[in-house]
Formats: C-alpha cells, structure tokens, sequence
C-alpha cells in the first residue's frame, strides 16, 4: 500500500491550493473521486473576485489573496489571473436606502454614478428600472481554469500526486495515522485533509467525526446572447443591491444568474426549470434583452457552515483529520490566502505574518468554533 504525509480528499480549488501550499515540505496525494479536478462547484462558478463581499473574515482573505493572483509564481503561465472588470450595483426606487447603506458601509470604496452613469456604463439597462447606482472598481474576473491548473501544475513539480476516480470510501485510524479506503484502492497518510466541498460532513463521517452543519446551496447560471451587433466585452458585472440577480459578460456572451441559494444535498446539481425562468424575467425586468434562446445552464453548490465562514483546522476530536471546508460563495476568491493559512496550521506554524497582521486568527478558522457544547 502506498503511504504519504497528507492525504486530500477533494480536487476542486480547496484541495488543490492546499495541496500546493503543503508539497514543497510533505509528499502529498489528492484523490478526487470523478474523473477529472474541478468538476462540481470549482468549475462552476461565476469567476469574480469581489473583495467587498462576505463577512469581515472572507473579505480579509480575498484582500489577502490578491498579491497571489497578481504574481502567483512557479508552476502558473503567464496569463493574468485577474482582470478588471468592475462592477455595478443597482437600486430601484425602494431600494434607495439599501445603496445608500452599502456606499456608507464602503468607506467611499463604492463610487455612486446614478442612473445615467449605469445607463452610460450599461446601455441595455432599461431606464425605467434603476433609480440609482454606485460603481466598484475594485471587482475582477478570475481565470479560474489557469489558477486551479497552476496549483495541480505545483503540486506534481513538487513530487505530489493526484488520482482520480479515486472516491474515499472509508477512514479507518491505522499506526498513528490513516487507511483510506478508495475507489482504486487503499492508501495510507499520516493526516487527512477534508476539502470534500458540499461532501464535507459525509467526508467528517467516514473519520467519525462530528459534522459541522454544512449547508449547500444551489446557485443556478445561464448564458444568453446580447442582441446583435452589441458587444459586452466592456461591461461591469452588474448586481441588484437585493442579490436578486447579476449578469456579466463572458466570452462575446451574458451570464447571468438569480442569485439563487436553495439548500440542498450534496450531489451533481442541476438547475431547476423554475429557478431559469425566475432569472430570464429578473433579467428582462432590468435590461432590454429579450431573452430567445438560452445557450447553456448549469448549477452548482455553495456550501455553507452555520456562521458562514470556512473552517480550517485539526477537529477538536479526531487526531489527524483536518477540515478546510464551508468557502461558500467566496471559494475561489479567497483560495490562495486561505490555502497558505491551512497549510501553516496544519504544519504547526505560526500564521502567516500578512494574514496575522490582516488580523486572521487559528481561533476563528477552527471547526471548534462550532464544536456544540455537550
Ligand atoms: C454558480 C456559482 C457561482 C459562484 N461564483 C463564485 C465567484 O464568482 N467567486 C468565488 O470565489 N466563488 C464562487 N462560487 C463558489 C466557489 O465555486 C466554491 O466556493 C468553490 O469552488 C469551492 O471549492 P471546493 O474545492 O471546496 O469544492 P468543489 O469544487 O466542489 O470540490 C470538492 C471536491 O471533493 C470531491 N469529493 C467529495 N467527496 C469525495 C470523496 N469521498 N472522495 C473523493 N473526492 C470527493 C468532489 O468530487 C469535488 O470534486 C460560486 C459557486 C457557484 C455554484
């Protein structure tokens, strides 16, 4: 049987980064249970960095993440992993209030340019719809696909391995460490990484632990066509102030998406027919885009803990199983910084001094946190 330091469960972005962060100094192996990385929510995501969303603890890691994306290093082409977008955020006429709050909130981070500037930025935006809107320069597309093949790229120049079709079906405690169970047979590993994504409780099972309350939700994105001869390339992401909807540009087309978060199990999610006619008539209600045809639809699974920030950290009462679980809607954002904290706490290291200044803490990553008292 082969044996490893570390072994991850779950090739989307969170296993991946983190399996990168950890190579250099452990022989690492990720298994993945399909049969290729990145299939469920990593590959179907709506590809933002947006750092003014999330709770304090998901914007200080998006924040943090940044340098990474910028100059990522060894291991990632030289396409950018970022590129500035901006983004809209629209109000209706009863949802003044709500942008004001937001532009307050911002600290002047949010630039309010009124109905016109949106009209301006946007030219399908109907003009009896928006009230009232504020820009955020700050927003960005990632180049998803090149950022979780880097990481997958640094962990096999660092001795690493992945295997695929390799499903964990079994957790037993052997020799002061592992024996897991796969689809293609067992391993061995002194320390078990949980970035099972919507599976993260099931995974906690098979160790004994305790679940943490995970909560997928199904978000649900299509792609339309804009009109003929209008090219969106330009275009911010635009939001509703209410998350009822966004609609962004990608590739010549519009994605768009009701901002939809249906819980649901873990499992390979479909969108439900309502959920795509719900965001064809939010998206027709704000733009002058008669929706004919949709290109393509899928839906993926935002997973949530009960105070809706990630874990990382050792459970409280199972030695060697590590949890990095619970990224939400912010998954990607967030990776890189959120990769380099697991990867310090598991390796018994202090924080990273950017992320201890940035007032990141072991305490408010760890599953303890949401340990019931008993
Ligand atoms: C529509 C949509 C839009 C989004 N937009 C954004 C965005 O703009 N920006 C952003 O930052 N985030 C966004 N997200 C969130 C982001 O996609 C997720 O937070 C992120 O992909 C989670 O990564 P993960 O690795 O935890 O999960 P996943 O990518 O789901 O990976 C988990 C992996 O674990 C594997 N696995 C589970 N159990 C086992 C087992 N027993 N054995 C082996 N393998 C197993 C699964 O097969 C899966 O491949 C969006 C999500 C959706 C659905």
């Amino acid at each position: 049987m082969e044996s490893f330091d570390i072994a991850v469960i779950g090739a989307g972005m969170a296993g991946a980064s983190i399996a990168a962060c950890l190579a250099p100094d452990r022989h690492v192996i990720l298994l993945e249970r399909e049969d290729r990385p990145g299939y469920h929510s990593t590959g179907r995501s709506a590809a933002l960095w947006v750092p003014k969303y999330g709770p304090p603890l998901v914007r200080t890691l998006t924040r943090a993440s940044k340098p990474f994306f910028e100059a990522p290093g060894d291991g990632f082409g030289p396409v950018p992993l970022l590129t500035p977008r901006g983004g809209l955020v629209l109000a209706r006429e009863d949802q003044r209030p709500a942008l004001a709050a937001l532009i307050g909130e911002s600290g002047g981070a949010l630039r309010p340019v009124g109905a016109s500037g949106a009209r301006a930025a946007v030219p399908l935006l109907r003009p009896d719809y928006a009230a009232d809107a504020a820009f955020d320069p700050e927003v960005a597309d990632i180049d998803v696909a090149a950022l979780h093949q880097g990481f997958l790229r640094r962990l096999r120049a660092h001795g690493g391995a992945l295997r695929t079709r390799a499903e964990v079906r079994g957790l037993y405690p052997a020799g002061g460490g592992w024996r897991i169970e796969t689809e293609a047979g067992p391993v061995a590993a002194d320390i078990v990484v949980n970035a099972g994504g919507a599976w993260a409780d099931r995974v906690a099972d098979l160790a004994g632990a305790v679940p943490l309350g995970l909560v997928p939700k199904r978000r649900t994105a299509i792609i339309l066509d804009p009109p003929p001869g209008v090219d969106p390339a330009p275009w911010p992401v635009v939001d509703d102030v209410g998350e009822a909807f966004y609609l962004k540009p990608d590739a010549g087309r519009l994605l768009a998406s009701p901002a939809d978060a249906t819980p649901s199990p873990p499992c390979d999610t479909a969108p439900d027919e309502l959920d795509v006619a719900i965001c064809v008539d939010r998206i027709e209600r704000a733009f002058d885009l008669g929706v004919r045809h949709i290109g393509h639809r899928w839906a993926g699974l935002r997973s949530f803990l009960p105070d809706g920030l990630p874990v990382a950290g050792f459970d409280p009462a199972v030695p060697g199983f590590f949890w990095l679980a619970g990224q939400g809607g912010y998954g990607i954002q967030m990776a890189p910084a959120l990769a380099r904290a697991a990867a310090a706490l598991l390796l018994g290291r202090p924080l990273p001094d950017d992320l201890a200044a940035a007032g990141v803490t072991a305490a408010a990553l760890s599953p303890g946190r949401l340990a019931v008292p008993a």
